[in-house]
């Protein structure tokens, strides 16, 4: 049976350019990057051309790019190291319900520490209420936090508006950009971000590596004690391969964004019209546009997405019921929450992540699956049709 891999939100298979390229920093250029002789230094010029690409990536200067273990890191790092360093101006920080886990968590920290947090509201697409942002923003705000795009939905943040208003406000404004990186086109100077986090996994590169962007001039507190590393701010020895391999896939993914993006949001566009037409009861979350060109969030109503999930498995399907962060657990979607979805769709609810090689054939296999399945998840269903009422679906304008 021929696997689909329609889970690419999750994490994706590297790329053998990427791959190819990492190889001999396993085992020839094998020097650490902060030793002074001839082994180190060819490491440490292997780190800094993989730093110059990620850097040209987002449009930032390398030294402006600072190595983590991924985005978890990057975005603990930026939350809580800009929320110390600048606790003497104010203690309230701005991020919004539907954070990834890595920001919400480390903003519950915060406030058992003291700091104010205000979550902001989205709406029913996932966008955040740039009103209720301009209400909330106080004298002792120092930071604001949003996704650039939302891994569950798929919904892509006004990021520009948000700077826009962090900048009149003169508030920091950081943005984790797993999601986004590849999918849009991020220029931390024009959009006038000050943090972003990204993580290489995401974007056909090798797992565990990801980097913080900082602007010049901003003040962090160091997250890792230790040795000197990345400016003496991220203390453990530079993973070579890992950061090698980074530079390649930011170089690869962020290349020719837009044609990508068109090819890849056509098909996406195929999918979801195909589904909302031919099975019934079903919704669309996130918004029908300004959404990421491989993310199809879909409720099924009278279906239990758990079940829709293994059924899809032992057809060969790989999909999600939600982020991979939150599927281990049942514990209902804080996402899906908080764009008001009926609690009865949020259980049905499917994450379907496609990948450049995605195919039509593959999605016209998969459509026919999922008609198959959920005939008969419906036979058995215990949630009624009148329970799940008429649904209109949230991603109609
Ligand atoms: N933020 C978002 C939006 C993500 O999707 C993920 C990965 N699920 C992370 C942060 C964490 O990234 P990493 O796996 O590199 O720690």
């Amino acid at each position: 049976m021929n696997k689909i891999y329609l889970d690419n939100a999750a994490t994706t298979p590297i790329n053998s350019e990427v791959l190819a390229e990492m190889m001999p920093y396993f085992d020839s250029v094998y020097g650490n990057p902060s030793s002074l002789h001839s082994f180190g230094r060819e490491a440490k010029a292997a780190v800094e051309k993989a730093r110059a690409k990620i850097a040209k990536g987002i449009g930032c200067n390398p030294s402006e790019i600072y190595f983590t273990s991924g985005a978890t890191e990057a975005n603990n790092w930026a939350i809580r190291g800009l929320a110390y360093a600048y606790a003497k101006r104010g203690n309230h920080i701005i991020t919004s319900k539907i954070e990834h886990p890595s920001v919400l968590e480390t903003c519950k920290q915060l406030e058992k520490e003291g700091f104010k947090v205000t979550y902001l509201d989205v709406d029913k697409f996932g966008f955040v209420r740039l009103d209720q942002l301009l209400h909330v923003i106080d004298k002792n705000t120092t930071l604001i936090s949003i996704m650039s795009a939302n891994n569950e939905i798929g919904t892509i943040q006004n990021i520009q508006a948000i700077a826009n208003i962090a900048k009149e406000k003169g508030v920091l404004f950081h943005t984790d950009a797993t999601q986004a990186i590849g999918a849009i086109n991020i220029d931390v100077v024009e959009m006038g971000i000050d943090a972003l986090s990204m993580s290489a996994h995401k974007i056909n590169g090798p797992k565990g590596i990801g980097a913080l962007y900082l602007k010049k001039g901003t003040v962090i507190q160091k997250f890792m004690n230790g040795g000197e590393q990345e400016k003496n701010m991220r203390a453990g020895t530079t993973n070579t391969p890992l950061v090698v391999g980074f530079g390649k896939a930011v170089e690869l993914a962020t290349m020719d964004i837009i044609p990508n993006a068109k090819k890849l949001s056509m098909l996406r566009n195929y999918f979801i019209k195909e589904v909302l037409t031919r099975i019934e009861l079903t919704n669309l979350n996130g918004h029908s546009i300004q959404r990421l060109p491989n993310n199809v969030s879909i409720s099924f109503g009278m279906v239990e997405g758990e079940s829709l999930l293994f059924m899809l498995d032992m057809a060969g399907i790989a999909v999600s019921t939600g982020s991979a962060c939150a599927s281990g657990s049942l514990e209902e979607s804080h996402v899906l929450k908080a764009i008001g979805l009926n609690p009865d769709l949020v259980q049905g609810t499917i994450r379907f992540t496609l990948s450049k090689s995605t195919t039509k054939s593959e999605i016209d296999y998969v459509i026919e699956q999922l008609e198959k399945i959920i005939k008969q998840l419906r036979k058995v269903s215990p949630i009624t049709r009148a329970q799940v009422g008429k649904i209109k679906s949230q991603g109609e304008k």
